[in-house]
């Protein structure tokens, strides 16, 4: 019998996704037919103007909405076939999310906010602090555990942000327009991070960015057009 590597069993596998909303002649068909894998170590950017249905097809990947009909696989689980709780205790240890409009609590600071994911699984105290510690430590922000949201810059709340995604080590990285409200340095330091975070930790990442300069970080990239796929091109052998 011949053993696969690790490296070729998808992370996340979609297949024949569709999802539409409303009904008759004010449907909007946001993702019509989508079918794509990723798998550990791969960086898979996500192009499409907006309105394309980036943000339909994100959410649906990482079991954040739930498509009309197609399945998703995270690892070997259909996440289309899961109960909703089932669905979301999947989520809470097997995805991380990143917002583009970071989603941070404003009331707690930087480190509890990296905090709240590991708080939902209950881990233990000393162990939340710990890797509270290696996170902030991770997305350059350790002398930064105490600040509230409003008294950090937009780069600065977006690796916040990364860092909450990271907390309960996930296998899968979704990303929406991360660098949309970034200027371009900024921009450029979340870039790093999360190509660096694939490819040294073998996450599989899925990025949704109208950036040229992520693109340039990608392995893949498919492009969306009216919620349909309409290209998918490997770029791992640049
Ligand atoms: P993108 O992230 O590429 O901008 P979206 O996935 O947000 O695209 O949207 C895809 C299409 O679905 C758009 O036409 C948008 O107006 C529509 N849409 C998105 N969310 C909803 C919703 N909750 N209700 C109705 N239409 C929606
Ligand atoms: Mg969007």
């Amino acid at each position: 019998m011949t053993v696969l590597p690790n490296d070729s069993v998808p992370a996340l596998r979609a297949s024949s996704l569709h999802r539409t909303y409303g009904v008759g002649s004010a449907a909007v068909h946001a993702c019509r037919d989508v079918s794509l894998s990723v798998f550990p170590g791969e960086l898979l950017v996500v192009r499409g103007r907006s309105g394309s249905g980036k943000t339909t097809l994100l959410n649906c990947l990482g079991g954040l909405d739930e498509p009309d009909s197609g399945t998703v696989f995270l690892g070997d689980r259909d996440l289309t076939i899961l109960s909703e709780d089932e669905r979301v205790a999947l989520r809470q240890t097997k995805v991380g999310f990143v917002f583009q409009s970071f989603g941070l609590i404003s009331i707690l600071s930087a480190a509890e906010n990296v905090e709240v994911p590991m708080r939902l699984i209950g881990l233990p105290v000393a162990e939340r602090r710990a890797r509270v510690d290696e996170l902030l430590d991770l997305v350059g922000l350790a002398d930064h555990h105490h600040q509230r949201p409003a008294e950090l810059s937009g780069g600065q709340q977006q690796r916040v942000g990364l860092a909450r995604a990271l907390a309960n080590r996930p296998r899968v990285l979704i990303a929406d327009e991360p660098t949309g409200q970034l200027d371009s340095v900024t921009a450029g330091t979340m870039m790093d991070l999360i190509s660096d975070l694939v490819h040294t930790q073998q996450v599989a990442a899925v990025v949704s960015t109208h950036d040229p300069l992520m693109i340039q970080r990608a392995d893949r990239l498919v492009e969306l057009h009216d919620g349909e796929l309409v290209r998918d091109l490997d770029l791992s052998l640049r």
